[in-house]
């Protein structure tokens, strides 16, 4: 962009300061106890004072309450919300940075006030405005604007209950080094990230590099562990010695790492949770099958292997 570009980019998204997003809008619920009782419950809330109504009958308040970092929740759209959105100031903003390539997305942070407090039976409206745009600014995520929208919460009766200050860095990204490939010209290959050699665990690797993976036994209790550390969770013991593991192993776990590149794979990696043979659990590379063809509880046999110029790693397969 030439100055002239940027100057007209810059006046197009300072303009929408100060525009509201929506104006107020009632949740299509009233606060009740049915929504604060999952909300709880999935974040380990167990506060008497939002749960508990013959409690909160004896408390000064009298009555339960919602929790306040609930008021952003009352209002959100369901399972409509993933159709997509309704044009607003928000989304046009968002599209006009997109448009002159600020194309990446980071939510920076959450800032909730809370000034009343609401219970079952309330009804909480929101409204939403575009509050500021910062100047252009570099960060380690590429160069961009924050911007923030300001909502404000308040009850049937007009009373503010809260606001919500939300900031997004709106960024040119960065360009990303590409995945490693074995056709790419002599391109310089990514090569996997150093293994971690602290002095407890430093043994292991080193085994790692003599073709043998280990797992460390308690020289008391003789209870096997993994990953390496100086002392037995069972007896305490500070005293260890290893045994050679076969290998055999099958899938507890497993997923795909997509999002961000890491280097030195030729493609997503899938990650695995493998408990072995000899009882303890290691987290490992599943190669030679496809994602979608693992399963838990499938058999697996790992080998030690040179995934690049430097490195030796315990590489499972299917059995
Ligand atoms: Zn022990």
């Amino acid at each position: 962009m030439n100055a002239d570009e940027q100057k007209a980019f810059e006046e197009e998204i300072y303009a929408f300061v100060g525009r509201e997003v929506c104006p107020p809008t009632p949740a299509p619920d009233d606060v009740n106890m049915a929504m604060i009782r999952q909300w709880a419950e999935v974040l380990g809330e167990t506060n008497p004072a939002y749960l508990d109504p013959a409690w909160a009958q004896q408390s000064a308040r009298g009555k339960t309450i919602a929790p306040p970092a609930m008021m952003y929740v009352w209002g959100q759209e369901g399972f409509a919300a993933t159709r997509g959105r309704a044009p607003n100031a928000q989304v046009d903003l968002v599209e006009t940075f997109n448009r002159y390539g600020y194309t990446g997305v980071l939510g920076t942070n959450v800032k909730q006030e809370y000034v009343k407090e609401v219970g079952p039976g309330d009804n909480v409206s929101m409204q939403m405005v575009i509050d500021n745009i910062s100047e252009r600014k570099t960060t380690s995520r590429g160069t961009g604007y924050f911007f923030e929208t300001l909502a404000t919460f308040t009850d049937q009766a007009g009373e503010v209950v809260g606001t919500q200050r939300f900031k997004v860095l709106k960024f040119i990204p960065q360009e990303q080094p590409a995945a490693a490939s074995s056709d790419d010209g002599g391109l310089e290959v990514p090569t996997r990230i150093a293994s971690p050699r602290g002095q407890d665990n430093g043994w292991w690797w080193d085994a790692v590099d003599e073709g043998k993976v280990l797992i460390q036994r308690c020289k008391s209790c003789q209870t096997l562990r993994h990953p390496p550390r100086p002392m037995c969770g069972e007896c305490q013991s500070m005293e260890w010695d290893s045994i050679e593991s076969s290998l055999d192993g099958e899938v507890l776990s497993y997923t795909c790492l997509r999002h961000p590149a890491i280097p030195g794979y030729p493609k997503d990696p899938i990650c695995a949770v493998i408990k072995l043979g000899e009882g303890t659990n290691i987290v490992s590379n599943l190669v030679g099958c496809e994602y979608e063809d693992v399963q838990i509880g499938m058999r697996v046999k790992g080998k030690i292997e040179q995934v690049d110029e430097k490195t030796l790693l315990p590489q499972f397969y299917p059995a």
